[in-house]
């Protein structure tokens, strides 16, 4: 539970992040809530020679609203994402993750920036990301880029973060106005993440048909996934208990269902069921 000796060096700014990125020659890392890293270093999972800690960098924090999108700085906390007065009006599924990821310190110094560029399968905020229809702001080397949440994680603990780059923002696109949503999970009872989390943005129009409908669902499979498959059974219908319990029993369609010591591939996939049902039910009926 020690990890390997590293460098430690704080970064004033994102260029200079960047500078010193590319002068550790591959053995540099960014350390921003430290809640994923240092567990993983304590593991000697990941032994980095230098860690570059960009937590006091004003640039990557604040939200502010821009026209359809909401800006959230990467070094945002969990607990300012799940507090926030401009996130709980305009996506307030996010608020709704963020304050269910771990425990009170997890969401002190956790960010929503470290939790989408670490991609771990079972992390919270990814599945609300995905039904606002994220997208990172990515400084690097060669400038700034967007990047989409689904062509940015690619696997497990696997992204295409381009080399020497940093998380500045991530933006989230807000739902029309006639919208619902929530964020449901079943909590792991050792570690608290999620066995599975389901985000669901709804809503239906004037002859109460569904109009409007994107399930995200995470901790199931390899990566976070769009219950496709459930959204389209749904699209055009008018919600009710045997139409909603019909539908959810496609959410585990889209991805292959994980498999550990604590839920096998076929309870996750009743947990994806279920939870898709209960979270459809709850903004639709
Ligand atoms: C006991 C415990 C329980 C937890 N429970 C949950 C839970 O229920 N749900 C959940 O979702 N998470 C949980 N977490 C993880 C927690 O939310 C982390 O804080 C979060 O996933 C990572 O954010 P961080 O700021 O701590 O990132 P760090 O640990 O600092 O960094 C993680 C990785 O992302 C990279 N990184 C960080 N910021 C940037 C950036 N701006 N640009 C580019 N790369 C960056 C780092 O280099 C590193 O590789 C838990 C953690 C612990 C220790």
């Amino acid at each position: 539970m020690i990890p390997a000796k590293f460098d430690y060096v704080r970064a004033n700014s994102v260029e200079q992040a960047i500078q010193l990125l590319q002068e550790s020659d591959g053995e540099g890392k960014l350390i921003a809530g430290g809640h994923s890293l240092l567990p993983l270093m304590k593991f000697r999972l990941t032994e980095p020679g230098t860690l570059i800690d960009i937590s006091r960098i004003s640039k990557l924090k604040g939200v502010r609203k821009a026209e359809d999108r909401i800006v959230v700085g990467a070094m945002t906390t969990h607990r300012e994402a799940a507090t926030n007065l401009i996130i709980k009006e305009y996506i307030p599924v996010l608020a709704e993750a963020a304050r269910q990821v771990g425990d009170i310190q997890i969401r002190n110094r956790g960010t929503v920036g470290g939790n989408i560029a670490h991609a771990d399968p079972a992390a919270d905020l990814p599945a609300a990301a995905i039904v606002l229809d994220a997208q990172l702001t990515i400084q690097g080397e060669d400038g700034e880029e967007t990047m989409d949440l689904d062509s940015f994680i690619i696997g497990p603990l696997i992204t295409m973060m381009p080399e020497n780059g940093i998380v500045t923002n991530v933006t989230f696109a807000i739902p029309p106005s006639h919208t619902k949503s929530t964020y449901l999970k079943y909590f792991h009872p050792a570690s608290g993440y999620p066995v599975v989390g389901v985000a669901v943005v709804a809503g239906t129009d004037n002859d109460k048909k569904i109009d409007y409908i994107k399930i995200g669902i995470t901790g199931a499979g390899d990566i976070v996934f769009r219950a496709e498959t459930v959204e389209q059974a749904l699209m055009g219908q008018i919600p009710s208990e045997a139409v909603i319990d019909s539908a959810a029993g496609l959410a585990a369609e889209n991805a292959d269902m994980g498999s550990d010591l604590f839920a096998s591939e076929e309870y996750r996939e009743q947990l994806c069921k279920i939870y898709t049902a209960r979270a459809l039910k709850s903004i639709l009926l």
